[in-house]
């Protein structure tokens, strides 16, 4: 492949003009004229840059051909992104790029050139899972903010009810964080319900941010939705604690960077086919394959993340994966339930759109047994123990939080709606 003249001449500038173009009929909150300059001011500090920024610069020293193939000078300059966790996500979604790069014996792609992380601030349920737009020879891998936001709560709340807490909760006394091999000790030993005070308090954040419209700033409208079930339903003030702090435990960060990494590995495969939406099953089933792929041979990051955890390597890799369908999964099901609950969610998401979120959880799950049959390396007896451990809890996690929602009146839910589609950033 020679060159592309194009993609040799991006820079910050032309990356955010395009970004700007795009992103007005993509995110209503972004697209809104000035709002995003003033994020990116409010938020992002060059030191929020420093870390995303290193992790790049080790990655070119880790494997120079594939950056002289590639032009990527503008992702190491901080002026392409608007927020700094964008640079973060370029790092992961080069990751799943020489992955699959090397997956294809080094030779120069041109699909794997021009790929741009973006964020957008969508947290509802039409629009917060990942997605790749094309616009004037840039390609998008674009995340919203619900979504990660949704597995770091999902998983929260998990592990909390496994008895994981971090140690910087109000009324600890020490900042130092517990190891992960204590977590993983707890995690096989501890009932499930330990701390259902916190898990209840994050379900509620969860879904009053999966009702959010597109059109509202998430900051601004969660807390408001929260106020709306709260005031319909009295009752679940009972034993809710703090509704604003994220209870992250170690292990429960760690799953939702894999899951992250996992979904943006499976918009890589995308890119790489030249995939357009909207995407066939069979664009998704071999999308799949190649970001398993990609991620089991790209970067060693994973290893830290999962460290103390006891699983070998293949265990490891097929822990994030799992943990990427455990979470869309949990998104589809608690969609589905959302849609039933009340009329006017129903007609304004159409019931098969929930329907479908848990079609595709299901076809991922094939997807991955599927790899594993053809992958000559094969997860250990302990691997398999752990992650159905893990799995089982989680399940029943997922169906006490159904509980949870079907106890809540309609009037609860759809009040929250209301004020999710009567808000408006100005
Ligand atoms: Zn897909």
């Amino acid at each position: 492949m020679d060159k592309d003249p194009f993609t040799e001449r991006v820079t910050p500038e032309s990356i955010r003009a395009t970004w700007r173009h795009l992103v007005a009929t993509h995110d209503e909150v972004l697209g809104t004229p000035n709002y995003a300059i003033f994020l990116r001011t409010q938020f992002n500090s060059e030191a929020s840059f420093a870390g995303p920024l290193a992790a790049l610069r080790a990655r070119e020293r880790a494997d120079p051909m594939f950056f002289a193939q590639h032009p990527y000078g503008w992702a190491f300059n901080s002026e392409s992104y608007d927020f700094s966790v964008e640079c973060a996500y370029q790092v992961r979604i080069l990751d799943a790029a020489i992955g699959m790069w090397k997956a294809l014996d080094q030779t120069p792609q041109a699909h794997l050139c021009g790929i741009v992380a973006r964020q957008t601030l969508s947290s509802g349920l039409l629009r917060a899972t990942p997605s790749v737009r094309h616009e004037s020879g840039l390609t998008f891998v674009i995340c919203p903010i619900g979504w990660n936001e949704f597995l770091a709560w999902i998983f929260a709340a998990f592990t909390a009810d496994c008895g994981l807490a971090r140690a910087d909760e109000p009324g600890s006394t020490t900042d130092i964080e517990p190891s992960r091999g204590d977590e993983w000790r707890k995690m096989r030993i501890g009932p499930i319900g330990t701390a259902r005070s916190i898990a209840r308090s994050h379900w509620l954040h969860l879904l009053a941010a999966m009702i959010a419209s597109e059109k509202c700033e998430s900051e601004v409208l969660i807390p408001q939705a929260i106020g709306a079930i709260l005031k319909e339903v009295p009752a679940f003030f009972d034993g809710i604690a703090d509704l604003s702090l994220c209870h992250e435990s170690v292990i429960s960060r760690d799953m939702s960077y894999l899951a992250a990494e996992m979904a943006l590995s499976h918009e890589v495969g995308h890119v790489l086919r030249g995939d357009h939406l909207p995407n066939t099953r069979a664009d998704e089933t071999l999308a799949d394959l190649l970001a398993h792929e990609a991620f089991r041979s790209s970067w060693g990051w994973r290893s830290f993340c999962l460290r103390e955890s006891g699983l070998s390597d293949v265990g490891g890799w097929l822990f994030g994966a799992q943990a990427f369908m455990w979470g869309m999964n949990a998104w589809g099901l608690i969609g589905a339930e959302l849609v039933d609950a009340a009329p006017s969610l129903r007609a304004r998401w159409r019931r098969a759109l929930a329907d479908d979120m848990t079609k595709r959880g299901a076809a991922a799950a094939r997807r991955l047994d599927e790899y594993l049959r053809r992958s000559p390396q094969q997860p250990t007896p302990d691997d398999v123990r752990v992650m159905d451990l893990v799995y089982s809890k989680f399940a029943l996690h997922i169906a006490e939080l159904i509980r949870f929602i079907r106890a809540f009146d309609t009037s609860a839910l759809e009040a929250a709606a209301d004020i999710a589609a009567l808000q408006r950033v100005t």
